[in-house]
This record gives structure tokens, sequence and C-alpha cells, in this order.
């Protein structure tokens, strides 16, 4: 199959779809990849680096869209790589289209095969594309919250962990999956005190077990909810419902009973967010804050880390990539239920039933 690659273009977007080491696997297997210029820089690699993985450096993303079946990317695609996309191409990135019917019109007009990282399973009904991005985000989130504590951000001036004599942080985390629970390993690190909230009983047991009493875990009634947020310095929005859009679990309402200078992160603002004031931003201008509470809202968080998320995130999405070159895209598609369960846009059609569902469109 031809592969090609282009430089992802959304703001501040520093990853890659492919790393050299995955272009060696395909070239091994005897596909043709094209990488344009410059676009492994954000994550230290060079054209040089892709030609002696086997790979064509072409100029432009329109070279690569010419040339490519299937087009191997990170962010959704922004309206001019869209209106690049022709009915023989198939898209493999990250589409979360379930918020945004802008982009899921464009793919379906565009007639190409889409298929989204984000809805890909894997046994255990997991997602396994977006787990390594959620580890990610997780992780940074709590970094991100220590900085906007900050006085000079707009936080309330407080250290997570406090200090000897000074009570620490309180950091409540909704949604205790793969982004949450890799908050609380870094907030409980920081020694903040730490509160998860789910709506899984078992996995509200898995965390008891893994933190072995270091956080506190709570089912997430809204009644719990609200009393946890206006006692928080911290909350952290990490709630999942595969491919539908984030139920809104803190309202405007709520805003004005929180702290002065408490700090909202919504790692969920990619599915639309789970706080109601949460609109998505950019690496740029990262925060802004309502009643005083400083919102964090960035869509692609894993960004600001290029190079450990793209080499995380080609760990899981090589062997699908090597699959669909090696059966062409029908056919892999039709060999893996979960690859399928990826399958969002085909023949103008939306196929993901929750993405169709949320968009309010036909099934
Ligand atoms: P996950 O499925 O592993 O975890 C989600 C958890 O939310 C589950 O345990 C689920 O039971 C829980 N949940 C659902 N409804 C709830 C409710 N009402 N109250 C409390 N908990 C509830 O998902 P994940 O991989 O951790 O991803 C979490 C979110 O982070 C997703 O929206 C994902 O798209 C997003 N994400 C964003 C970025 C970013 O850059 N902003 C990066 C990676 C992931």
């Amino acid at each position: 199959m031809r592969i090609g690659v282009p430089t992802e273009i959304k703001v501040r977007e520093y990853r890659v779809g492919l790393t050299p080491a995955s272009v060696g696997e395909l070239v091994l297997a005897g596909h043709e990849v094209v990488i344009e210029s410059g676009a492994g820089e954000g994550i230290g690699c060079s054209d040089e680096d892709y030609v002696s993985a086997g790979a064509g450096i072409v100029q432009t993303a329109q070279d690569v869209f010419d040339f490519a079946e299937m087009i191997v990317k990170v962010k959704e695609p922004q309206p001019s790589e869209t209106a690049m996309l022709k009915p023989h191409h198939t898209l493999f990135t990250y589409l979360h289209l379930a918020p945004d019917p802008v982009q899921a019109e464009g793919l379906r007009q565009s007639g190409c095969t889409a298929i989204a990282y984000e809805t890909v399973t894997d046994n255990e009904g997991r997602l396994p594309l977006l787990t390594p991005m959620s580890q990610v985000a997780g992780r940074m989130s709590v970094s991100v919250a220590a900085h906007c504590l900050q006085k000079s951000q707009g936080g309330r001036g407080l250290m997570l962990g406090g200090v000897p004599g000074v009570l620490p942080a309180k950091v409540v985390i909704i949604g205790g999956g793969v982004a949450g629970s890799h908050a609380a390993e870094m907030a409980i690190g920081a020694r903040a005190d730490v509160t998860v909230f789910d709506r899984s009983a078992k996995r509200l047991s898995e965390l008891d077990a893994q933190f072995a009493g270091a956080v506190k875990t709570a089912y997430s009634t809204q009644v719990a909810l609200d009393q946890a947020v206006l006692q928080a310095d911290v909350v952290i929005g990490a709630v999942l419902i595969p491919g539908a859009a984030a139920p809104k679990l803190v309202t405007r309402d709520m805003l004005k009973e929180m702290k002065d200078g408490a700090v909202l992160v919504d790692i969920a603002i990619d599915q639309g967010g789970c706080f109601e004031t949460s609109k998505a931003t950019t690496h740029n201008d990262p925060t802004y804050i309502i009643d005083g509470v400083v919102h964090y809202c960035v869509a692609n968080m894993p960004g600001a880390y290029s190079r450990t998320s793209a080499f995380a995130l080609n760990n899981a999405t090589l062997p699908f990539a090597l699959a669909i070159a090696n059966k062409g895209t029908r056919a892999a598609l039709n060999a893996d239920p979960h690859l399928a369960r990826g399958l969002n846009v085909a023949d103008g059609q939306i196929c993901c039933e929750p993405v169709a569902r949320d968009l309010g469109m036909h099934y």
C-alpha cells in the first residue's frame, strides 16, 4: 500500500503520525511510505532519519495526499486537509467527531474512509489507541494544575502538597479510568489530598487496591460530586462515555460557590468537556478565568510532550496500520471487529452509532 504522513498543522501540534521506526516496519512489510519534509521535526526526527528508515520525502501536504492510499495522522484533519481527501483515501487518525458536526460533514462529503483511533477497541472493551494519550494527558494534568494554582496564574497561591505544617491542596478527579488514574498517581506523588469519583463500582475497587488507600474513592452521584467540587482546590475532568459527548458535571452556577482561585482542568474537552463553562483552548493561550475559577481546556494536551506522545502513540497504532496496509482497508476491517469499531465514516455515511447519535445524524 502507498502510505503518506503530512506535517500536523493544528496549532502547536508537534506530534507526527509515524515515527521512523514505524516507517521501517511498514517498509519491511513491502509498503511505500512518503513523509512531508519536516513532519518529524517536532519529535526530534529529521528527514534523514525517515530516509534511513526507507521513506520518501515530499515537499507539500498536497504531494502526500496525491501519493497515498492511506494517510496516517495524529489530529483530526483541518479544513485544508479535508479538502484534499478523496474517496480512495483511508484516513487513520484521531477524529473526535461527536462534538464536531462541521468536520463530520466535511468527511462525509469527501467520500473517504475514516478510521478514528479513539473508537478502536480491544478484547476487554477498552480503547487501546486512546490509552497512551490518556496516560500522557492524565500525568500532565497535575503539573498543569500545579502551575495554574500559582497566584500569578490566577490560582489560589497553593502548593499541591503543602509543606510540613500546611495542609495540601484538595484534588478531585472525576473519572478514574486511564487519564484519571494516571492523574491520581501524579497527584499522590505530589502529596496532594486526592479523591477520585467514578460511576463504575468495579473501577473504584481497582483504584482502591492499586493505590492502597492513598486516594479516597467515591461513587459519582451529582450530590456527592457537587459537595466535593465546592471544597476542591483542583478539579480534573477525566470522564468518558465512549464515542459520545462528555456529560456536563460541573455547572456554571456551581462556579460561583467554588473557592476563588480554584483550578479546573478539563481533559475531556476533546469530547466537548465535562464542565459547563469549558471551551477548547490551545497551548498558545491555555487558560481563562470565569467567576474566579481558572479553566485549562487544551484539547491536544499530549502535543506539549510531542516526543513521548508520538512514540507512545505509535506503539499502539502500528499493529493496526500494518494490518490495514497488509490486507487492504476493507479486508482489515472485516477481519478485525476491534478495528471495525474505529470506522467512523465510509461511503459518505457516519458509521459509528454513538457518534451519529450525538451528531443527530442518520445511522
Ligand atoms: P476511560 O474510559 O479510561 O475512563 C473514563 C472513566 O470515566 C471511566 O472509568 C468511566 O466509568 C468514568 N465515568 C463515566 N461517566 C462518569 C461520571 N458521570 N462520573 C464519573 N465518572 C464517570 O477514558 P480515558 O482514556 O481516561 O479518557 C478520559 C477523557 O480524556 C476522554 O474524553 C478522552 O478523550 C480525553 N483525553 C483528552 C486528551 C486531551 O488532550 N485533552 C488526551 C487524552 C484523552
